[in-house]
């Protein structure tokens, strides 16, 4: 009878070591998720071609946004 009640602790174990780790993958997963979602907002769209590129890769001028310098000055020019 202890034999059982010792393999019964050990599945409750097994089962709450097992629920602790889905979770931390979970949250990891979430995390994960949430840091791609913050990228996707921060990607721009070139005012000239349509391109989207990150905004840290981006050129700005006047408000608008660019891929590059020369779209730029296309832009401007037109
Ligand atoms: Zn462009």
């Amino acid at each position: 009878m202890g034999r059982l009640l010792f393999f019964a602790l050990i599945a409750v174990l097994v089962f709450w070591a097992l629920r602790t780790y889905v979770r931390g993958v979970k949250k990891r997963q979430e995390a994960q998720q949430h840091t791609l979602s913050v990228e996707g907002e921060d990607m721009v769209r070139c005012v000239h071609c349509g391109v989207h590129l990150p905004r840290s890769e981006s050129v700005m001028a006047g408000g608008e946004i660019f891929c590059s310098d020369e779209h730029r000055r296309l832009h401007a020019g037109q």
